[in-house]
């Protein structure tokens, strides 16, 4: 089946498309531009080297289709399912095929049960005892062992992978792929062009205007501990924040905060709050330890609408072909594959409406736009 639309007036397949941002919107989208077309010509302008930039370089890498009430989000197992079809291509970056969401209060764990009742497949209701000796804590009250595709993804790997699988596809294909190390993209202004820059499209005076979109910066803040005791976990931990296993055995990833103000919090203050937030699950994590560094990347949070907070994906008001994929808010990695599929499609097809067709309310963003302008 062809991708290219009868009533389009450009023909993507001949023309060169710039995706400025190469974290996993913008990774996902090459991947399947690359897949279902390809244009004769793409190149990805980051400012940093491939894995190294944005939030996905400090991403806890937990994949799971769960909100953080512990329910399945909108379109949450169709995002897992094309996620893991992008982890089959990079196989190296899986740390953990499972994780726990561990119930901290009662209230929590009649919820997991129910949630453990409605999707089997991915959720299995673990209960109060086999949980405590999980987590070495006795003031747990259940979980759910998270799994079929839930995964632990060293997230700078998968996207050095997803790189390597995309050089790959363009030899195949006969594209010319490019990737340029730059803050300041020189683009031919016939392009195609696909924001996918993160919270750099916001910066002041940068890509696109924040106050306009319907989003906003969430820093946060995360701690690589080395655990000096023989209580290393062995698995992720979710309970509002994450403990999450490294490559390297003796390192766990404690996150992160979420702060709303660039005056970011101090070492101690995180410390402080991520300490006081997973005590109740790792207790024995902050018998011994040794904070060996902090990590810091900026969320674009998308506002909350009636399923949760969606990505913003689509054509950018205007008659040039300008497309966004961002607000991919803590779930970059259940969504990047999705979204980027769809966009990666509506591109070559020079047009939204197989956007639309696939998800009526996928625009939901573009209403927003008109309202504040
Ligand atoms: C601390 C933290 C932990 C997280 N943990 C998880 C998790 O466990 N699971 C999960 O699913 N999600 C998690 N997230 C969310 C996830 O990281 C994001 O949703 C996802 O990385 C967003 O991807 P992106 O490609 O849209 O943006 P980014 O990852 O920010 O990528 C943007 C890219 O654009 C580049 N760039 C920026 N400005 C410019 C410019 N002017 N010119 C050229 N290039 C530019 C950057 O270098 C970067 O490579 C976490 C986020 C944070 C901050």
């Amino acid at each position: 089946m062809s991708y290219l639309h009868a009533s389009s007036s450009i023909d993507a397949r001949n023309q060169t498309i710039s995706v400025i941002g190469g974290g996993m919107a913008g990774l996902a989208v090459t991947y399947h531009l690359l897949s279902q077309g390809p244009p004769s010509r793409i190149q990805v302008f980051d400012k940093a080297p491939v894995g190294n930039g944005g939030a996905s370089a400090v991403a806890g890498g937990l994949l799971h289709p769960l909100s953080p009430r512990g329910k399945l989000v909108y379109r949450g197992i169709k995002g897992l399912y094309e996620t893991n079809a992008l982890l089959r291509v990079t196989v190296p970056a899986i740390v953990k095929d499972r994780l726990y969401r561990v119930a901290t209060t009662e209230a929590q764990a009649i919820t997991f049960q129910l949630t453990a009742q409605k999707i089997p497949r991915i959720c299995e209701w673990i209960a109060a005892n086999e949980m405590q000796r999980i987590c070495q804590s006795d003031t747990v009250y259940g979980g759910l062992v998270l799994q079929n595709g839930c995964k632990v993804v060293d997230v700078p790997a998968y996207l050095k992978g997803l790189w390597s699988a995309c050089e790959h596809l363009a030899q195949e294909k006969n594209c010319q792929l490019t990737w340029t190390v730059t803050e300041n993209a020189a683009i031919n202004q016939d392009d195609i062009i696909v924001y996918t820059a993160g919270s750099g499209l916001f910066e002041p005076n940068s890509l696109l205007s924040a106050p306009t979109f319907p989003m906003q910066l969430v820093h946060g803040q995360s701690l690589v501990i080395r655990c000096n005791n023989n209580n290393n976990l062995k698995d992720a931990l979710l309970c509002g924040k994450y403990i999450s296993p490294l490559k390297d055995p003796s390192l766990v990833l404690v996150g992160s905060t979420h702060e709303f103000r660039d005056d970011l919090l101090s070492p101690e203050e995180v410390i402080h709050e991520l300490r006081e937030r997973t005590s109740a699950v790792a207790p024995h994590l902050w018998e011994d330890y040794i904070v060996e560094k902090i990590t810091k990347g900026t969320r674009v949070q998308s506002e909350r609408g009636k399923h949760g907070r969606l990505p913003i994906v689509g054509k950018l008001p205007g008659n040039k072909q300008r497309w966004v994929l961002t607000g991919l808010s803590s779930r970059g990695l259940l969504y990047h594959a999705l979204y980027g599929k769809m966009l990666a499609k509506a591109i070559l097809q020079g047009s939204e409406d197989c956007l639309t067709e696939l998800d009526d309310g996928i625009l939901w963003w573009k209403k927003k736009l008109k309202q504040s302008t």
